[in-house]
This record gives structure tokens, sequence and C-alpha cells, in this order.
């Protein structure tokens, strides 16, 4: 009997030069595919190694290895004296992650990410599976930054050093400007512009421009244009390539993988340093030691759960949840910030545009891309095109983001796309009808700086529980995110009526919202209630270990990224942001990461110079 997904087929009637060549066919399918996110690339994994040794002691333990946990390892290990463990509950990428094309096929899967709900509420996210919103994030090596969009998009620059590290880091000639820092640049951000021409893209480039949008070349401000990908020769390069693939082979750096982080531990109540951290390897326990700092890079869910269940977070909770307090700090988990997206759909009706994908295009692209790199599958559509908006005071900084999404007639790829957001069955099911005639453009209307915020708080009092994420969305008090998106949506909306738009037949989708079925459709009423049931959280979080100034008693982190009262535990990633930024969060990860290690080098070196002072 064959083995599970094995297909057997008869091939002996091929025969003579038609065999060889079929021979020859599959013999370079194997060879190219095999290439493709091929593990070797990473360093190996040191976890068996920490379950021999009778004492686990490094220098530096990092916590996560997602994009700020990978820069920051880079650069710590560049010490020869130092030694450096980068923890990591999940595995290396699946091959599969390596494809650009196969972006939405992460959405739902259990294997690679954590997968969290926002607390049930009647105010919001009505329109999704169980009445409830769904959160993800990357349990790989790479962290989300393995399974994202590939959106490369900085923060705001708050000054000259941070853009200094941007460039320092980003592969990009265009955008390089610092030169006289390229002893020290190691440009290992590698990032490409791969946009397609199509009918569609430039048609929605002319009908923003009807609307009073330009082209957008300074990226992430008011106007549109193509995001820079972290995609190289057409395979996404995340931020484990980036920054672990150089570490392979140096001596001094230890990658633990499948191992989780159950706790932190402190010297004692009084001394109130870092010393180390219990983790599960292979259901084995093990406390491994930080000597000199212990660095949390877990992402804004998992950095919060880890300082609540190691007792550092407001007293009366702990108290109330029988876990010792260790320090009681009442901003932990507190600041939860989200992006909040709602998505739009048009029906394209141009009998130009009536363009089904079917089993050949897709031999086709997968021929493309496992032999050339090239084809559909090396890029993202449309999706890399961006309209950037404001809709409140500050007209030149943008509070609205909008992505783009365009799915051919009985594109496998939109069912995909709304399951992974997992959308109520009947709304799915209607959109997919609507794809059985006609061509469909989903927009993602995404508010980048939201007033509301949320909390993060335990179900229970070890690591694996499922943790209480509250969203509270749109409970600001003037409603200030409410009108932002209403008025994003009903922007968005009025393309319809552009001449661009008319030409290839665009019209709003009536999907039927469940809640909103009394109101006409496109009235102010059903607007509302649109934006109020179909508003969901991107993954772009942050808030929930807020960093403040010395003086700010509610904030969790110091300038320089310490937990306030705590000694040498550090929190790198967007958890400390007070909203997520302008874009997404990879850039800014990544450039925290190296802000911090070159304050822990002026910290441990003696007489050290950072070049970016
Ligand atoms: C579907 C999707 C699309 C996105 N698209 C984009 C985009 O296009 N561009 C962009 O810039 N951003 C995007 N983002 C967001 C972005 O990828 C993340 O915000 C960013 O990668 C966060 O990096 P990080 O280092 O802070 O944390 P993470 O990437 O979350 O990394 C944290 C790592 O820590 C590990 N970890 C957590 N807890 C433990 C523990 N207890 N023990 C051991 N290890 C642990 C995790 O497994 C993970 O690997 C997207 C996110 C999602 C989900």
């Amino acid at each position: 009997m064959p083995a599970v997904g094995v297909i057997t087929y008869d091939v002996t009637p091929l025969q003579g030069a038609l065999a060889n060549a079929f021979l020859i066919l599959i013999n370079a399918l194997f060879f190219h595919v095999k290439f493709i996110g091929h593990v070797n690339q990473y360093p190996e994994d040191s976890s068996e190694k920490l379950l021999r040794e009778d004492e686990n002691v490094f220098d530096f333990i990092i916590v996560g290895a997602g994009a700020a946990g990978c820069a920051l390892a880079n650069r710590l290990s560049e010490q020869d004296q130092w030694s450096v463990l980068l923890i990591e509950a999940g595995d290396y990428p699946q091959p599969s992650t390596g494809v650009p094309g196969l972006f939405p096929t992460f959405l739902d899967s259990s294997t690679d990410t954590w997968q969290y709900t926002i607390a049930k509420n009647k105010q919001y996210c009505q329109a999704y599976k169980n009445k409830q919103c769904h959160i993800l994030r990357g349990k790989l090596v790479g962290g989300t930054s393995a399974i994202n969009n590939m959106h490369y998009i900085r923060g705001l620059d708050d000054g000259n050093k941070t853009q200094m590290i941007y460039e320092c880091i980003e592969n990009h000639v265009e955008l390089d400007k610092f030169n006289n820092l390229d002893l020290m640049c190691k440009r290992e951000i590698y990032l490409e512009q791969v946009f397609q021409k199509s009918i569609v893209r430039k048609s929605m480039q002319d009908a923003y421009h009807s609307i009073g949008f330009s082209n957008n070349s300074q990226k992430s401000s008011i106007g549109y244009g193509n995001s820079y990908l972290t995609i190289r020769d057409g395979e996404r390069y995340h931020m484990g390539r980036a920054f672990l693939t150089p570490l392979k082979g140096r001596s001094n750096f230890f990658l633990a993988k499948n191992t989780l982080v159950e706790g932190i531990v402190l010297n004692d109540p009084l001394d109130k340093r870092a010393k180390g951290v219990n983790v599960t390897i292979k259901n084995i326990r093990l406390f491994l030691q930080a000597r000199k700092e212990l660095i949390l890079t877990a992402g804004p869910i998992n950095n919060a759960k880890l300082l609540l269940l190691s007792g550092i977070g407001p007293k009366e909770y702990l108290l109330k949840r029988d876990i010792p307090v260790m320090l009681n700090m009442p901003g932990v988990g507190e600041n939860l910030n989200f992006h909040l997206a709602v998505p739009l759909f048009f029906g394209l009706n141009a009998t130009q545009l009536y363009e089904d994908y079917t089993e050949t295009d897709l031999v086709q692209d997968t021929f493309d891309y496992v032999v050339y790199r090239s084809g559909n599958f090396s890029n993202v559509g449309i999706h890399d095109f961006v309209t950037f908006m404001s809709t409140d005071a500050y007209p030149n900084v943008p509070n609205i983001a909008v992505y783009h999404y365009y799915f051919k007639v009985g594109d496998r790829m939109i069912k995909t796309w709304l399951e992974g957001l997992q959308l109520n069955q009947k709304i799915v099911t209607n959109i997919l009808k609507a794809n059985e005639q006609q061509t469909i453009l989903m927009f993602l209307v995404t508010l980048l700086r939201t007033k509301s915020v949320g909390q993060i708080q335990l179900n229970d009092t070890h690591f694996h529980g499922i943790p209480n994420i509250v969203g509270n969305f749109f409970t600001d008090p003037d409603g200030e995110d409410f009108i932002a998106l209403t008025s994003a949506i009903s922007r968005v909306a009025n393309l319809q009526d552009t001449p661009p738009f008319e030409t290839i037949g665009a019209q709003l989708l009536d999907i039927r919202v469940p809640n909103c079925r009394n109101y006409k459709f496109c009235s102010v009423h059903y607007v509302k209630c649109y934006v109020q049931n179909m508003a969901f959280p991107t993954s772009d979080i942050s808030g929930s270990l807020r960093r403040g100034p010395e003086c700010d008693t509610s904030a969790v982190v110091k300038p320089d990224y310490e937990v306030r009262y705590i000694r040498c535990l550090r929190v790198c990633d967007s958890s400390i942001l007070p909203n997520p930024g302008l874009g997404n969060t990879v850039a800014s990860d990544a450039m925290m990461a190296i802000d911090l290690s070159e304050i822990l080098k002026k910290k441990w070196i003696k007489d050290y110079m950072s070049p970016f002072d």
C-alpha cells in the first residue's frame, strides 16, 4: 500500500525520448524545490545540548527569535567574549514560508502560530466566527516576520540616530545616505520593490489620483505607492534569514528552538535583578542563568504574560490569582494598542478583467517559481500597493493605511484569506459566490493610531493558559477611532464614482453583514454598522509594557529598555511602543534591537564608543 499522501501513477506507457524528457523534468523539479527555505541556512539547534549540561550559564539570554530577538542576537554575539543564547518556542520555518505568493496561507496555520482570541464583546467583532475577533503571532524562528505580509515600513524617524540605524541595517542603495558609517553597517535586511504592472494597479492609482492623492515617494507619508518588501531573489527574506544566517558557526552563539520560557527568575524579592529563566524542553524543566542581562523579545502578548506570571504586575490583580508578588507594577498588560482594520470589497465587471484562475495557471505558477523563482508566487500581487491618508487634525501625518488584494474569478486564495480572517461563514459564502462571476478587489482600511486601549490579563497561573485579551475597541472618550474609520471607509467607498473605477466597472459588494441588514446599503447608518461589526485588530500590536520617562510611574520600561526597578531585565520590541506606529512593526522592532545592542555594549564594554552617538 502506498504511504499516505503519495499518489501512484502508471508511467510505464512512457518510453524513449518522452520518458527521458519526463524524468529530466521531474529531476529538475526535485533539484530546485529542495532549496526553497532549506533549514541548513539557520544556526544549529542547541536545545539538546542544554538538556545534557548540569549548569547552563550565558552572558545574555534573549527570549523570542522574532524580528527584535534575531537582530539583537546578531549584534551581541559580535563580541567573541560574550556567550549569547536565543530561545525560541517554535521550530525552523517550513519551506513554504519562503514563498512570497503563499503569504495568506499562514493565517490559520496552527503549527507556526500562536492563535489568540479577543474577549467577546457585543459592541464589536460581531461579523467574525463565534462573534469574536482573532489575532495571531508567529511561533517559529524569525517570529511573525517569517509568516507576515512582508511590507517593510519604517516608523516615524525621531531623529538622526534612528534614521542612521535604519540605513545601517537596510540593504537598499536608494535608501542609503550614511555612507560614512560603511565600516560598521552590515545591511542585512534585503528590500525589493517587486510590483507587477497591471490594469488593476493602474486603475487604482488613477482612482486615488482623481480624489486628490499623489504618488508617495517618501514611504509612509500621505499618498499611494509600492512598499518595499522583505524579499530577496524571489524568496521571503525574514529577520531570521537576515540576522541569524550570518551567525552559523559563531561559537559563542546558541539557538535553542522548541524551547518554551515559562517564567522569569529574579535574584530574590529584595535584590531585584534578573537571574535567568525557567524553560521547558521536551517536557523537561530547566533553569538557564543570565550572567549579564535577560532580554524579552517575545512580542507584546507573551512578554506581558511572562511578567505577570513571574509576579511583576498590578499587586491586587496578582494577589487575587495567588501569584506571589515580586514587584507591584500597575502598567503591565494595560496599554495594549492595536491597528484596527475594516475589509471592504469591490466587484469588478469589466470584461477585460474577467480573468479566471485555472488549474493550468496553478501548474504554470508552481513551475515558474520552483525552477526560476519567478512568476506569481515570487511576489504578493497588488498587495504591495498601499495608500496612506489622514482623516484627523494632522493632514500631513497618516492615521490610515489602505492595503489592497486582488482575486481573479474562482481564485483559491480568496477563500484562504476570508477563512484566515475568520469571517462569519454567511459572509464568506456571499463573497465566494460573487467571486464565481467577478474578479474582486479587497481593501483593508486600517486605523494606525488608535486611541482606545485594551488589556492583557491572565486566565491561568501557568504559561500554557490562554491569556484574556480585552480589545476595548471604540471606547476612547471622544469616539475618535470610530469617526476616523467611518470617514476613511466613506472616502474609499467613493472611489467607485471615479472615472477609472467606472471604467473597470468597480462596484461595492453588498456582502450582507448579518447585523446590518436593516439599513439601506451604503447609507450613513449602514456604514456605521459595517464599521462596528467588521472592524478587527490586525497583528500589529504594541504598548502592553509601555516605555516612558523615569518619572512616569505608569510606564513599565525605562528609556534604556530596562524594566523599572529591576536591574538587567530588558524588553525590546513593539511591546514598549505606545502605539504600533505608522505602518507595520518589523522595521521598528529590528531598529530598536540594534539601538539596545549599542546600549548594552556601552554598559558592559569599557570605553566603548557607539558609532551612532
Ligand atoms: C498576518 C500578519 C501580517 C503582518 N504583516 C506585516 C507586514 O507586512 N510588515 C510588518 O512590518 N509587520 C507585519 N506584521 C507584524 C509583524 O510581523 C510583527 O509585529 C513583528 O514581526 C513582531 O516582531 P517581534 O520581534 O516583536 O515579535 P514576534 O515576531 O511575535 O516574535 C516573538 C517570538 O518569540 C517567540 N516566543 C514567544 N513567547 C515565547 C516563550 N514564552 N518562549 C520562547 N519563545 C517565545 C515566538 O514564538 C516568536 O517567534 C504582520 C503580522 C501578521 C500576524
